[in-house]
């Protein structure tokens, strides 16, 4: 399997640490707001990621972080005289559901930031003892980037100002400069604070993830993954802190998906085009119709989101379904052996999916199966299902739908009667399967018939 290795920014063959097995990190939500479709974006790519891997044999253990300490979150309890877990508590549910609404498989583990401040300080300690870290005349610790020669490798970082000295505590950060970012903040009157050795205080963003990855996933692991916005300087951030406190390689692979755009412009909330997965919900569309649109943009090719093409998505899926609903009708017998086409298809697949995730080419090899006439009906059904391990489209809880017996019997009446050439009778059965609310189609495998 091949992929874009943000790190070396170039495409390279993904190999595992441990045979067989890859651990996974994927940068979570904060929860003070749902997650607007752009974070989702990232989150369906992660999810196409780990199917991909799965898919190709591998075991994965997937980490996402749940970051429910931070600037933002603390602004918003603040604002509405409320203690920060009445924020995220509420927030963290919203965000599981939306990923169960778009099919997207559980993570083996959702560490809450505030339950591994322990393993926060841990690091920072370390840090202090090995020289990287220091602490301000304000009480809060920073890593002092000047100390770490490394500092800018993910992040290509010729064009941004490195302001060795000059120190940075928000969460939010100019993108433009580098400058000592904070580790742990030292706590200010109203804010929500943990004790430590360098006294009351609470941790800081980057920091957050470096140990809940390393704790879930060891001090150096395959894959960590975010949306581009997090290169610089999470990521960046990240690096520099887990491998001056290690010594050693933390990630092996950077991933990361970019930005959807909504109607060709940045989403922001003054120009009122800021979606949430309920925006979607709410104007009558399936969840899964957004996840079918992201599978038809690469994942490093920007999104541009719009009503139009959410519509054609949710069509296209729903052709879909009803192709799979007519297969499933299907009584033909499947040969035990796959023809050349199907092979021929499965190759192009796995070539598609394995080559830094072409999943809109593999999503069009998909509608050449369907079309494809060659192609025995239980062995297609087989093959799309098998297809869609890696889309996650549901389509396996596409059911075979239920025919009234009535219907059944016209059919077979109609059938009598186009064996005996007697097509004009045949048609005003056909009529009135149609009237009765069914829709039949000839097949050289018989007659299928499904619900209109
Ligand atoms: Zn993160």
């Amino acid at each position: 399997m091949k992929i874009f290795n943000t790190l070396r920014r170039r495409i390279e063959e993904f190999k595992p640490i441990k045979k067989g097995f890859v651990g996974l990190y994927t940068c979570g939500p904060t929860v003070y707001n749902f997650s607007h479709i752009g974070n989702l974006r990232t989150y369906i790519f992660e999810d196409l990621l780990r199917r991909t891997l799965e898919w190709g044999g591998f075991k994965v253990k997937q980490v996402m972080n749940i970051t429910d300490v931070d600037d933002k979150i603390i602004k918003k309890a603040v604002e509405e005289s409320k203690i920060i877990a009445e924020i995220t508590v509420p927030y963290t549910k919203a965000f599981l559901e939306d990923l169960k609404d778009l099919n997207i498989e559980k993570a083996a583990v959702y560490p809450r930031a505030t339950r591994h401040v322990k393993d926060m300080l841990r690091l920072v300690a370390s840090l202090m003892a090995k020289g990287f870290a220091y602490q301000g005349k304000d009480k809060s610790v920073y890593f002092e980037i000047a100390k770490f020669p490394d500092y800018g490798k993910l992040a290509d970082l010729d064009k941004v100002a490195l302001q060795a000295g000059s120190r940075i505590e928000a969460d939010e950060y100019n993108k433009e400069e580098a400058r000592d970012f904070v580790l742990w903040k030292a706590m200010k009157p109203g804010e929500p604070s943990w004790p430590s050795r360098f006294g009351l205080g609470r941790p800081g963003w980057h920091i957050e993830c470096s140990a809940m990855s390393m704790h879930y996933l060891g001090s150096h692991f395959d894959i960590h993954t975010g949306g581009v916005d997090n290169i610089f300087p999470h990521h960046e951030n990240e690096i520099a802190q887990s491998e001056a406190a290690t010594g050693k390689t933390f990630v092996n692979y950077w991933m990361h998906s970019e930005h959807l755009m909504v109607d060709g412009q940045k989403m922001s909330k003054s120009l009122n085009n800021f979606y949430t997965l309920r925006d979607i919900k709410n104007r009558g569309f399936d969840p899964l119709a957004f996840r079918y649109a992201t599978l038809t943009n690469h994942y490093r090719s920007k999104m541009n989101f719009t009503w139009e093409a959410l519509e054609a998505s949710q069509n296209a899926l729903n052709n879909l379904r009803f192709e799979i609903a007519k297969l499933r009708m299907s009584s033909a017998k499947a040969p035990r052996h796959p023809s050349e086409t199907e092979t021929k298809l499965v190759k192009s697949f796995k070539e598609a999916v394995e080559n830094d995730l072409n999943v809109p080419e593999a999503l069009g090899i998909a509608w050449q199966a369907v079309k494809e006439k060659n192609l025995n009906s239980k062995r297609k059904l087989r093959l799309l299902l098998d297809f869609d391990k890696i889309f996650g489209l549901g389509l396996a809880n596409i059911k075979k739908p239920v025919i009234p017996r009535k219907i059944k019997a016209i059919v077979k009446k109609r059938e009598l009667l186009r064996a005996h050439q007697q097509f004009i009778q045949s048609d005003v059965l056909r009529n009135k399967i149609e009237a009765l609310g069914y829709k039949l189609e000839d097949t050289e495998e018989g007659p299928i018939i499904t619900k209109k």
